[in-house]
């Protein structure tokens, strides 16, 4: 592993002016990072270790939502009662991830920043990588990309963003807040995440050096029905092959609100617009449910090898609908 320079940030200032020198990253729980730090995939000259800012609140804020600190774990996150209690989709992801030693460590800001699992990147004996390496290719494309993308990709990169929290904090329409040596500003989630293009090395849209604060909640519709169903090869400790977060609001029998987002099939979590619009003003059930199935996969643009992905997201729209509403499958 190449040498590095590590510090503690005593605050958040102190924090973005380390961040701010060339080939300097943010640690915090380091459960990627550190990984791909001792694959080589990852060199920075100098870690600025967060843990001692203090930003491990989670506290309802004056719009009657909830912001959630960049450093609280996993684990709080999930466990935290105004998390289960308003925003129970946020829950269920987040313990559909990983192992629990890795939620007790993993972090807020470091979910949304974990990189992508498609192995020609997490190795460095594959020469051709796009993210990893730009201008060397995509092995993927032309290798082995069961796990890959069918929405959103491009001829530079095919891969996947692994977050399941992100696919839950997108039906919530959640604010990342970050900061910069320029100040503060909010990025809507559904913006903060970067589709491949021809500049797949860049995940997001946060500057040089910007660091991540925490996760506005607004208030939600969706705490009596919604949904996170994670399809995977085993039932734990396993990447999703589709998930879908499902989020309905129902009165008097009707479905006024919906939101509906699919995981592990685009480099950001895929937001299915018009399957929810077609959900509205209709009762929830089995009609409704594949009307919104049928819609939802529109577009989708499989591989070779994941064009299974395509039905098994389709069904599994259907699954986490009939689940958040409550109803018999
Ligand atoms: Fe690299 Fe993306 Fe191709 Fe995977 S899909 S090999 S991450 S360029």
């Amino acid at each position: 592993m190449k040498t590095f320079a590590f510090r503690h940030a005593a605050s958040v200032d102190d924090a973005l002016a380390a961040g701010a020198a060339p080939g300097a990253k943010y640690l915090a729980g380091g459960t990627n990072l550190l990984d791909l730090m001792k694959g080589g995939v990852e060199e920075p000259d100098s870690l600025v270790d967060l843990r001692r800012l203090g930003l491990t609140t989670i506290a309802p804020t004056a719009g009657g939502g909830v912001f959630i600190d960049a450093g609280v774990t996993n684990s709080a996150i999930a466990n935290h009662p105004l998390i289960r209690t308003r925003y129970p989709v946020l829950s269920h992801a987040i313990l559909s991830g990983a192992t629990t030693q890795l939620r007790n460590m993993a972090t807020a800001g470091g979910n949304l920043l974990q990189r992508t699992r498609c192995p020609y990147f997490m190795q460095t004996t594959f020469t051709s990588c796009n993210k990893r390496d730009p201008g060397s290719g995509c092995a993927a494309r032309h290798g082995f990309h069961r796990e890959h993308a069918i929405f959103g990709a491009s001829d530079h990169c095919v891969a996947i963003h692994p977050s399941d929290m992100a696919v839950a904090l997108a039906i919530l329409d959640a604010t990342v807040h970050v900061q910069s040596p320029q100040g503060r500003r909010s990025i809507p989630l559904d913006g903060f995440f970067a589709l491949p293009g021809s500049t797949p090395d860049v995940d997001n849209v946060l500057l040089p050096g910007e660091l991540i604060l925490g996760i506005e909640l607004p208030p939600s519709d969706f705490a009596d029905h919604s949904w996170y169903l994670k399809v995977r090869d085993r039932h734990s400790y396993a990447f999703a092959l589709v998930s879908v977060a499902a989020g309905l609001h129902v009165t008097d029998g009707v479905i006024t609100a919906a939101a509906l987002a699919l995981g592990a099939v685009a480099a950001t979590p895929w937001r299915l617009h018009a399957a929810e619009q077609s959900l509205i003003g209709r009762p929830p059930g089995e009609e409704a449910f594949h009307g919104a199935a049928a819609v939802a996969m529109d577009g989708a643009q499989p591989l070779t090898q994941n064009a299974f992905k395509v039905d098994l997201g389709r069904h599994s729209v259907v699954r986490a609908l009939t689940l958040a509403a409550g109803v018999r499958a």
